[in-house]
């Protein structure tokens, strides 16, 4: 083995062993670090100036702490806020090694490798937190990220979604949900419509709704349901609580959903866009078809109107979700650019979507998504100003997982001797 080979393996390895960074005391958790920072957003819509955030054992415990003796890092001239949460990614979704969507032929050391690096990526563009809905094979990524074990976000996983069957029994739609709690699901990801490339026609009933959401809650689990045009209102009665896409959706149907009190998470600037990019990628693979391209394009604006509608609802809870597939991993942030330009949605709102609004989704309202003592140290830091320039989301500087430093592309770190 010559010492390139060596050296790829080195870096595997110190990757893999959560050591990545050249300098191991960026990666290491301190036990106490201030972040100096002049503009920071709390993740409630609220900007703190002149913040000092104290770090001990990976949660915040102040904003307003004394830097003397301590390590800093000094944000200043950056937008400082707590780290993006994705509620809906698809993780398992790749380009195989010739470039083309993987099919479930592709080896599966191949596609944890894939997965693990869709979730780096993911983490350095500034998402500390994702969840993907949904494959099995997740379960030992899931593992290591949640352990720290690799480096990379959080991460939740539904494993494989539940599909639509209307002639599923009742106690058939119990076993299933069962069944993914036995196997360690974080949540449970429901198909209440066919796909948007053929019809988007309703899979379950209300009832059939009714029966899989109040399953998932009584094995203390939340749901999450795929749903286009009528099914959107359909599920918020059946007392689904997170509902994605609503494509086809009239203002009746989501004012419905909306007064049910549901998560609503519309897409507008990743996930159709990616797929007339990569198009050539996916078509000809699990039933990606051109047509079904035209008509994925053809329909955004229905797409940009229905998250119009949403973000002018009063009480309306709109969630950040990207729906990222194979090509997209770590360009999510284009979903804050879409919500701004698109759906007229105020920078604040959209960024707050993947924060308090995001964490509450996820059921983790109450340690994620804020800068705030007793929250969890997951914070990233921008250049520029995203109130002021959008695309300030994709310039992330700083990224920060439970207290350990994973990125950070400025120079301004001290010693104790400041
Ligand atoms: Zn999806």
């Amino acid at each position: 083995m010559n010492n390139g080979v060596w050296g790829i393996l080195f870096l595997l390895v110190t990757v893999l062993s959560g050591q990545a960074n050249a300098s191991p005391a960026l990666v290491a958790t301190e036990p106490s670090l201030i972040l100096i920072t002049d503009v920071a957003l709390d993740g409630v819509g609220g900007t703190l100036h002149d913040a000092h955030i104290q770090i001990t054992d990976g949660k915040i415990v102040s904003l307003s702490a004394d830097e003397r003796n301590k390590k800093i890092i000094d944000l200043r001239g950056y937008t400082v806020l707590p780290g993006w949460i994705d509620a809906h990614v698809h993780i398992a979704s790749h380009f195989d090694r010739t470039g083309q969507l993987a099919t479930d032929k592709e080896p599966q050391s191949e596609s944890t490798l894939e997965m693990a690096q869709a979730a780096w990526e993911t983490m350095m563009a500034g998402f500390t937190t994702i969840q993907s809905v949904g494959e099995l094979s997740e379960e030992p990524l899931r593992d290591a990220l949640r352990d720290q074990r690799l480096p990379g976000p959080r991460f939740l996983t539904s494993l494989a979604p539940i599909q639509g069957n209307l002639s599923a029994s009742a106690d058939e739609l119990r076993a299933l949900v069962r069944e993914r709690k036995a196997q360690g699901a974080d949540l449970i990801k429901i198909f209440a419509s066919s796909s948007q490339r053929v019809g988007a026609k309703p899979t379950l009933t209300e009832g059939q709704l009714r029966v899989l959401c109040h399953e998932a809650e009584a094995v203390g689990l939340r749901s999450m349901v795929h749903a286009y045009r009528g099914q959107v209102a359909t599920a918020a009665r059946a007392g689904c609580r997170e509902i994605e896409h609503a494509t086809y959706a009239t203002p009746a149907d989501l004012q419905e959903a909306v007064r049910a009190g549901a998560f609503l998470t519309p897409q507008v600037g990743l996930v159709v866009q990616n797929y007339i990019e990569n198009r050539g990628h996916y078509v000809g693979i699990d039933g990606y078809t051109d047509a079904g391209m035209e008509i994925m394009l053809g329909d955004l604006p229905q797409d940009f109107a229905v998250c119009t509608l949403l973000v002018q609802m009063r009480d309306a809870k709109v969630v950040f979700g990207t729906d990222a597939t194979a090509g997209a991993h770590g360009h999510n942030a284009e979903e804050f650019i879409g919500r701004v330009e698109h759906c007229g949605q105020s920078p604040m709102a959209a960024l707050v979507s993947a924060n308090s609004t995001a964490a509450d989704a996820i059921g983790m309202g109450d340690h994620l998504g804020r800068l705030a003592p007793g929250y969890a140290a997951d914070i990233i830091a921008l250049e520029g100003n995203p109130l002021k320039d959008i695309t300030a989301v994709r310039r992330v500087a700083f990224v920060m997982r439970d207290g350990k430093v994973y990125k950070w592309t400025g120079s301004h770190t001290s010693g104790a001797d400041r």
